[in-house]
């Protein structure tokens, strides 16, 4: 059997910081994993502009409940689910996901966890794992698995390479330009396409 590994934020929602930043106005928080590489850095910025502006989980939860799955995501996932087992490798956490998991099927969801206090003050994030997308892949592989992984940005680079076939989707061309190993698309039709001849199963669509 063969396993599809998607990335989420980028490939099925929206960017949920950047949603976020939109909403609240602050220009730091528009900053994801293709401004800055490196996650901890990453994230240990976006928890001090929070406290900054002294807001919590509530207000962030409250931006996501208007947030929906890009146009196509909820179609491509059923594509996609009836042809490969479906698994979301995401730099995202839980707290954030679930309503927008509900609205594409809740395929499943390895991600990491925050830590929140009575106030709804954000005081920590928790990674699963360190490289997480692509110790996911090794797991996976060692179950004997074929994977076929598909992501937006550079923390989904080496998922794309341990995985027997990765493929970039609606990435920045600054990635597509660094990583042109990967094949890369940009419309859920094309990316069906990729699905289909990395398989080594006939598939149609
Ligand atoms: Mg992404």
């Amino acid at each position: 059997m063969e396993l599809a590994c998607l990335d989420l934020e980028g490939v099925l929602i929206p960017e949920i910081w950047i949603k976020f930043a939109e909403k609240t106005g602050i220009e730091a928080l528009k900053a994801t994993t293709r401004d800055i590489p490196d996650y901890d850095e990453l994230m240990t910025m976006r928890l001090a502009e929070l406290d900054k502006h002294k807001l919590g989980l509530n207000e962030i939860q409250e931006v996501i409940s208007t947030l929906s799955p890009l146009d196509g995501a909820v179609e491509f996932v059923d594509w996609l689910r009836a042809r490969f087992q479906v698994i979301i490798l995401s730099d995202t956490f839980y707290e954030f996901a679930g309503p927008l998991m509900k609205q594409l099927g809740y395929p499943t969801l390895l991600c990491h966890k925050l830590t929140v206090d009575g106030s709804g003050r954000v005081t920590d994030y928790n990674i699963r794992q360190s490289n997480p997308k692509r110790q996911s892949i090794v797991a996976l592989k060692s179950l004997y698995y074929r994977t076929i992984a598909a992501g937006d940005s550079y923390n989904d680079t080496t998922m794309l390479a341990e995985a027997d076939a990765g493929i970039l989707f609606k990435a920045p061309q600054n990635v597509i330009t660094e990583f042109p190993q990967y094949p890369a698309v940009h419309t859920y039709e094309d990316l069906k396409q990729e699905f289909i001849k990395a398989s080594v199963r006939p598939l149609t669509l």
